[in-house]
């Protein structure tokens, strides 16, 4: 018996917005919550299972439920714990990234220490997050554009037939920076050069997955050397693939710990990327504050952020990072990765 009482479920979040990228449109997520107690503390986690990446609710249910509960008992440090995961068969990235992120939640309300600090984090205060405007019409991105007025940075979405009437639109708006992700929706290496050439003179302070991940590796590096954009790469890079080969095709990497399975991982490959001269971006999937505050520790130690998962909720069941009035995350200095469930899901899961 393991001497943890383990109870998981998923649950459903409600888009305030239709939400679209180049891949197709979704109006919700169904995560999974995944929550540990032992010596009456509790610690939560999250998955935020994504189909690109082959992952469903239903697959992270059936890794946990044919983890071994145990798996929890003797834990030396949380790099043991990592590795002891990825081991699993099968490995579903976003399910071990909940069950370390609660692992972690526990172990830093029982040492009573924020776990940023744990990590090394010498600061509550993280990078500027951007906020994301997904593809729409043009009246839905006007209005967006509204709601968005004081973010000092956007991430806009593009790889749609409209791709260039958008950033017309925007700037009509606002000359303020912006993040374009593409989600690798130009499929060739002509349109993606005509696309940067549109997008050179526009303010645009980074270029996210322009091309398919498995687009032709030669064009992918050419793509980068023609771009005065630096490119991103997120599709491309699940957190497995060696650094030295990545910064050949990208200038940055976006790390989410959904990808990578692991926020122990996740810092590891910053520090990589770091050692290798690769920016990086800290990013997230629709997703509630669990998720969002677990990966916002990571923007202590990134160059970008975009970590607004939480913001395009409609409902969500737990609070954690915030903003400042001038756009930076803010972490919540308490114990564990600075959660608190709302008062509406008090007895969710319990
Ligand atoms: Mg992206």
């Amino acid at each position: 018996m393991s001497q943890f009482k383990w109870t998981y479920a998923p649950f459903t979040l409600k888009l305030r917005r239709a939400f679209t990228i180049a891949r197709g449109t979704r109006r919700e997520a169904t995560n999974v919550l995944v929550r540990i107690e032992r010596d009456d503390i509790v610690g939560y986690g999250e998955a935020a299972p994504n189909k690109r990446y082959d992952e469903t609710p239903q697959k992270v249910m059936g890794f946990l439920d044919q983890l071994d509960q145990e798996i929890l008992d003797d834990i030396p440090n949380p790099e043991v714990l990592s590795n002891r995961l990825a081991k699993q068969n099968p490995a579903i990235r976003s399910a071990r990234c909940a069950v370390e992120t609660a692992y972690l939640d526990w172990y830093g309300k029982k040492e009573n220490r924020s776990v940023f600090r744990l990590m090394g984090g010498r600061t509550s205060l993280g990078s500027i997050s951007s906020y994301t405007l997904g593809m729409a019409e043009p009246q839905t991105i006007t209005d967006k554009l509204e709601e968005a007025e004081s973010y000092p940075l956007l991430k806009v979405k593009l790889g749609g037939s409209r791709d260039r009437e958008t950033i017309k639109l925007i700037r009509q708006h606002s000359k303020k920076p912006i993040f374009v992700d593409v989600n690798e929706g130009w499929k060739n290496l002509d349109v993606a050069k005509s696309q940067i050439d549109f997008l050179a003179d526009k303010n645009v302070i980074l270029l996210e997955q322009p091309m398919p991940a498995d687009h032709n590796w030669e064009e992918l590096c050419e793509l980068k050397s023609y771009s005065p954009i630096p490119i991103c790469a997120d599709e491309g890079f699940v957190g497995d693939e060696s650094i030295t080969k990545i910064k050949k095709a990208y200038d940055c990497i976006n790390i989410k710990i959904m990808k990578t399975g692991s926020l122990i991982k996740s810092l590891e490959l910053i520090r990589q990327a770091k050692r290798e001269q690769l920016k990086v971006l800290i990013g997230c999937m629709i997703e509630s504050s669990i998720a969002d505050s677990a990966s916002a520790m990571l923007t202590l130690w990134s160059d970008f952020a975009d970590i607004d998962g939480r913001l395009l909720i409609e409902e969500d069941p737990f609070e954690g990072v915030t903003l400042t009035d001038d756009y930076h995350l803010k972490l919540k200095e308490i114990p564990g990765i600075g959660i608190r469930r709302s008062d509406k899901w008090e007895n969710f899961l319990d």
